[in-house]
């Protein structure tokens, strides 16, 4: 009896997990999904904790253990949900990524201490292939994810650098083939008896984590991030089989596909292919060292009250939001701005570049949080078919996505990545605080063409006094 109502919580918490991820796929059902799925995991939990039973019919006991470490890990992740700032959202999401990866790790740690225990006490004991498979990779792929996170979780909120390490490519083969062999042996029964070599493994694929992820900078980051995140779902759908635990099973698998489908949107979004990303560090210390080199000359500055008269007399503006709007906290004021102008007859629409921001669909989340009609995002491909008979474009705090370097200059770091093609429009107005470069560290010419004018402020303040002045126009 017991077992079929554990059997029928993993039922419930594998359809809701499932009809969760259905629903995050739409602003509108994404809050109640993300509940949906919690709720879904609530009651896994608690079917494991009070209804599994071991194959000697033995139930959990530790329950200080258990009741402890839930208390600590509700409170630690309610408080940081609820404190992050929309800007942190990113780092914040790495960081339970790499939490994800390490509890795989930990778990495939206390199953190989538990098959030494056996091996200990009955010396003719061979582990099972199959699961020492399953243990092995489990704790691989799991701290490769873990230690990846943390670095990518580094490099977004700016305390680690992109550094390419000399013969770092070289480095990452020796210890990708050590880490083959190493498991070989171990899954394979050769020195069972052997933590070193187990733990040899971990070590190694800590370090493969570090330093894979280390070079990759610039524009390839939201590659890697999917990337991770799809490690960690296979790491967690591992355990799944481990434990025969069917829910476990479609969490990773669901968490490891979407992160798969993602990396692959991804580097289509960036016109690369995966080995590419990986093995050419694009966009990182390259492209900071080619950044400021080059002389662009003189770029163009307009007024407030100049570019709301622009817009004001405008038929089809076209926003582009980008990584300082996030910043800027200014979602809800350039919402305003769009309501603005549609009560003086001007038609407008937001263009949406795949990797604009810190996080796959990061400007999605930002315009959904100011209730901006989703019907309203043009995806890059739509949004460059608009351009040409679009009046004005408001670039708002973005930088990288809208670079011409990626289509003219084959020197580019970010040569070959799509953008929005802003130029096929008649006026550009690119409002940011100065003349720096984004997170590529790379210069934008398209700031100093004839068709820009730069709008000095904070992307709030400056939409602020936009709105105002539109206001005043009859
Ligand atoms: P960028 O990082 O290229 O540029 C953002 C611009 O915003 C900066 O140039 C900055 O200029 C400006 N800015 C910052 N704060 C403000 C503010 N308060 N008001 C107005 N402007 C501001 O952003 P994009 O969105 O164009 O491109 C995203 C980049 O991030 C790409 O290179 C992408 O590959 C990378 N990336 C994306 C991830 C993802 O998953 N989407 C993950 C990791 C990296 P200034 O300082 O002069 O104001």
């Amino acid at each position: 009896m017991g077992n079929a109502l554990l059997q029928l919580c993993y039922l419930i918490g594998s359809i809701t997990f499932i009809m969760g991820l259905k629903m995050l796929s739409h602003p509108d059902t994404a809050r109640k999904g993300n509940l949906v799925a919690a709720a879904g995991m609530i009651i896994s939990i608690f079917g494991t904790i009070f209804l599994f039973r071991s194959e000697n019919a033995e139930h959990l006991h530790n329950y200080v253990w258990i009741f402890a470490a839930l208390a600590i890990g509700t409170v630690v992740g309610t408080m940081a949900a609820k404190k992050v700032q929309m800007t942190a959202m990113p780092e914040m999401v790495s960081l339970f990524n790499g939490m994800g990866g390490a509890c795989a790790m930990l778990i495939s740690i206390v199953e190989y201490r538990r098959v030494m225990d056996i091996v200990a006490a009955t010396p003719s004991y061979v582990p099972e292939t199959g699961k020492m498979i399953v243990v092995v990779l489990g704790m691989l792929i799991g701290t490769v994810s873990f230690a990846g996170s943390m670095i990518a979780w580094g490099k977004l909120n700016g305390r680690i650098k992109d550094r390419t390490i000399p013969g770092g490519q070289m480095i990452n083969f020796v210890i990708f083939a050590g880490l083959i062999i190493l498991v070989a042996i171990v899954v394979g029964g050769f020195f069972p008896a052997m933590p070193a070599l187990f733990y040899g493994i971990l070590t190694l694929a800590a370090l493969y984590g570090v330093l894979f992820v280390m070079p990759i900078g610039g524009a390839d980051m939201p590659v890697v991030i999917s990337l991770l995140n799809s490690f960690t779902g296979v790491a967690a759908a591992f355990g799944g089989f481990l434990y025969n635990n069917p829910v476990m099973l479609t969490g990773g698998i669901l968490v490891g596909s979407a992160g798969t489908i993602l990396t692959i949107l991804m580097c289509k979004a960036m016109n690369r292919s995966l080995k590419n990303v990986l093995i050419g560090s694009f966009g990182g210390a390259k492209a900071v060292a080619g950044g400021a080199a080059k002389e662009q000359g003189n770029y163009k500055e307009i007024s407030v009250s100049d570019s709301a008269t622009l817009m004001a007399y405008a038929q089809k503006v076209i926003i582009i939001p980008g990584y300082g709007l996030a910043v800027a906290q200014a979602q809800h004021v350039c919402h305003e701005l769009e309501k603005v102008l549609e009560e003086k007859g001007v038609e407008v629409m937001y263009g949406i570049h795949p990797v604009a921001g810190r996080m796959p669909g990061h400007m999605n989340v930002l315009l959904a949080e100011a209730d901006v009609p989703y019907e309203k995002l043009l995806e890059m491909e739509d949004a460059n078919e608009q351009m040409g008979t679009t009046n004005v474009v408001l670039i708002l705090g973005a930088n990288d996505v809208v670079n011409p370097a990626a289509k003219e200059d084959p020197s580019s770091p970010i040569y070959g990545m799509p953008i929005l093609e802003v130029e096929k429009a008649e006026h550009v107005i690119v409002n940011k605080r100065s003349m720096k470069p984004g997170y590529a560290g790379i210069e934008n010419e398209l700031f100093f063409r004839p068709k820009t004018s730069m709008l000095f402020g904070d992307a709030k303040k400056a939409l602020q006094s936009l709105v105002t002045e539109l206001k005043s126009i009859d």
